[in-house]
C-alpha cells in the first residue's frame, strides 16, 4: 500500500458483479458481513445479464414469436410477411428488458447495504485488492470471493479483424441483418445466435468441426434441433473446419474446408468461453489454477488461499449461471462459518433453440462410459396430447434410471419448453425420486410434463 491511498476496509470483498458474484455479496450481506463488489463495468449483472443469457433470450423471444407466426400458416392462420424494425427490437431488449434487470439488481444491493465499486480490481495480497480507474482504491478484507467470470474464446489466425468478424457479445447488439451469415461454431452459442439472425432474415451457413451439432450432448436430445436446424439454416457443414478469412470487396471471404471460398457478410465466432483469471493477482495471493486456467475449488468453494474463495465460470464447467448463482451463496455460507458445500448432484442445462434442449444428471452416454447398470426410457412426444394441440410432435423425453434401485439418475428433453420442464427433473434427481414415484405422481392433463411420466411408466411396464 502507499500513503495517501483511500482505504476501504470491509469483511468481505467480492470481485465481478456477475451472478456468482452479487448473489455471494447478497449472501454475505444477509448473513451480516459487510461485503462490497468491485466490478469493471459498476454495475450488477455481469455477462448474464448484459451479453449472455438475458439478451440472447430476448432476441430468442423474438425469433421464437417470427416461429409461431410462421407455423400458424399450417392451421390457416397467416399474419402476412414481418417487418423487423431493428432500432425499437434493440431499444426493448436494452431498455425493458436488460435495463429493468440491471436496476432491479441495483436497489436489491442498496437494500441489503451492498456497495458497488467500479473499477478493474487486482490482487496485492491474501487480504487486499487495489481497484483502478475512476474510484481508485485499497480494498482490505477478511475474505474475498473472486467471481471474474469468463469471456468469449477467439479463434486465432483467422487473418482478419473488425467490426464483420463478431464475438456472442457483438452479435447481440444486432448491428444490422447481415444477408449472408457464417457461425463459427455449433454450440448452445452458436445453435442459439444463429437461430436468432435465421429467423430475422440472414442466410445463415454454420460450420462445427466435430461430427455433430452440440458435441458432448446426448444424441437422441440433439436430432430434433439438428432437424429443425437443417430447414432454418441454408447450410451446416459438421466435422469441418474454417481455415481462414479475408476481406474481399466489402466481404468476408471464408474458407471452409473442402469447399468453395464463399463470402459472408458477418461472421460470428461462437467456440466457447475462457475463464477470466489471468493479471488478477492471483499469484500474489497464492491461488492455484488448474487446467485451462479455471481456479482451483473444492466443494465449499474455497481455493488454496485460505482468505480467498472463488465462483461461478471462473472456477470451470459448467459455464452456467445458476451454477454460479448456486457457488455464489455456498461461498457467502462457508464465509460466515456455515456448514454449506456445493454438492449438488444435478446441475441442468438449457439450450434455448427451437427446439429447446435440456438435461440434468447423468445422461446415457456418461452412464455407459462408467460402466453402471442404467435402464434407459424414451418417451417421443408423437404420443404426447398436448404436443399435438401446439403443433409440436417432434419432442422427446428421455429417462436414466439405476438398474438396482429404480432411482431417477438422468433426464433429458427435446422439445418446446425443454427448460422449464427440466425443473421437475432436477428436483427428483435432487431428492432421490425413483422413476415409480415419478410414475405414480398425477401430472396435469394434457401438458407436457406428462412426458417424465409416461417415459417412468414406459420404464416400468417395460420390466414388469
Ligand atoms: P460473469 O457473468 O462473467 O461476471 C463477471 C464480472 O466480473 C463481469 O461483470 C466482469 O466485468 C467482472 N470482472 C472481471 N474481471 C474483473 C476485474 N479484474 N475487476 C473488476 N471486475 C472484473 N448461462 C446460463 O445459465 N443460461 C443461459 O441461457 C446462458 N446464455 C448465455 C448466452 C451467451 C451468449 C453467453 C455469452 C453466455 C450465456 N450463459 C448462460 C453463461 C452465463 O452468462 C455465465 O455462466 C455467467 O454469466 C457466469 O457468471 P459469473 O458470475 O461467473 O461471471
Amino acid at each position: 500500500m502507499v500513503m495517501g491511498d483511500l482505504v476501504t476496509d470491509v469483511d468481505v470483498a467480492v470481485l465481478g458483479g456477475g451472478p456468482g458474484g452479487y448473489s455471494a455479496a447478497f449472501r454475505c450481506a444477509e448473513l451480516g458481513l459487510e461485503t462490497v463488489v468491485v466490478d469493471a463495468g459498476k454495475r450488477l449483472g455481469g455477462a448474464c445479464l448484459y451479453e449472455g443469457c438475458i439478451p440472447s433470450k430476448a432476441l430468442l423471444h423474438v425469433a421464437a414469436v417470427l416461429g409461431e407466426a410462421e407455423r400458424a400458416k399450417e392451421f390457416g392462420v397467416d399474419f402476412g410477411p414481418a417487418r423487423i424494425s431493428l432500432d425499437p427490437l434493440r431499444k426493448w431488449k436494452m431498455e425493458r428488458v436488460v435495463g429493468k434487470l440491471s436496476r432491479g439488481l441495483a436497489s436489491v444491493a442498496r437494500a441489503k447495504g451492498v456497495a458497488v465499486i467500479g473499477g478493474h480490481g487486482v490482487f496485492e495480497d491474501s487480504r487486499s485488492l487495489r481497484v483502478g480507474g475512476d474510484e481508485p482504491q485499497v480494498v482490505r478484507f477478511k475474505h474475498a470471493v473472486v467471481a471474474t467470470g469468463s469471456a468469449p474464446a477467439e479463434l486465432p489466425g483467422l487473418g482478419v479483424t473488425g467490426d464483420r468478424i463478431m464475438d456472442s457479445t457483438a452479435a447481440l447488439d444486432v448491428p444490422d441483418i447481415p444477408e449472408r451469415l457464417l457461425v463459427i461454431g455449433g454450440g448452445y452459442i452458436g445453435l442459439e445466435l444463429g437461430q436468432v439472425y435465421a429467423a430475422l432474415g440472414s442466410r445463415v451457413t454454420l460450420v462445427e468441426m466435430t461430427d455433430g451439432l452440440l458435441p458432448g450432448v446426448d444424441r437422441d436430445l440433439v436430432q430434433p434441433l439438428a432437424r429443425r436446424s437443417e430447414k432454418l439454416f441454408a447450410t451446416i457443414h459438421l466435422g469441418t473446419r474454417v481455415a481462414g478469412l479475408k476481406e474481399v470487396n466489402g466481404a468476408v471471404e471464408a474458407s471452409i474446408e473442402g469447399q468453395k471460398p464463399e463470402s459472408f457478410d458477418r461472421v460470428l465466432v461462437a467456440i466457447g468461453r475462457r475463464a477470466v483469471s489471468q493479471s488478477l493477482g492471483l499469484e500474489a495471493a497464492r491461488v492455484k489454477l488448474g487446467d485451462r486456467g479455471f481456479v482451483l475449488v473444492d466443494e465449499r468453494c474455497r481455493t488454496s488461499d485460505p482468505h480467498l474463495y472463488a465462483v461461478g465460470d471462473v472456477t470451470g464447467e459448467p459455464m452456467l449461471a445458476h451454477r454460479a448463482m448456486r457457488q455464489g451463496k455456498v461461498a457467502a455460507e462457508c464465509i460466515a462459518g456455515r456448514p454449506s458445500a456445493f454438492d449438488n448432484v444435478a446441475v441442468p442445462a438449457v439450450v434455448f433453440t427451437d427446439p429447446e434442449v435440456a438435461w440434468c444428471g447423468l445422461m446415457e452416454a456418461q452412464a455407459q462410459q462408467a460402466g453402471r447398470a442404467v435402464k434407459v426410457a424414451k418417451f417421443s412426444w408423437a404420443a404426447s396430447g398436448r404436443a399435438a394441440t401446439i403443433g409440436r410432435s417432434d419432442g422427446v423425453t428421455k429417462l436414466v434410471v439405476d438398474e438396482a434401485s429404480g432411482r431417477v439418475l438422468g433426464v433429458g428433453i427435446a422439445g418446446p419448453g425443454a427448460g422449464e420442464l427440466i425443473a421437475e427433473a432436477a428436483l427428483a434427481i435432487e431428492t432421490a425420486v425413483t422413476a415409480e414415484d415419478l410414475a405414480v405422481t398425477i401430472h396435469a392433463h394434457p401438458t407436457l410434463s406428462e412426458g417424465l411420466m409416461e417415459a417412468a411408466e414406459g420404464l416400468l411396464h417395460r420390466a414388469s
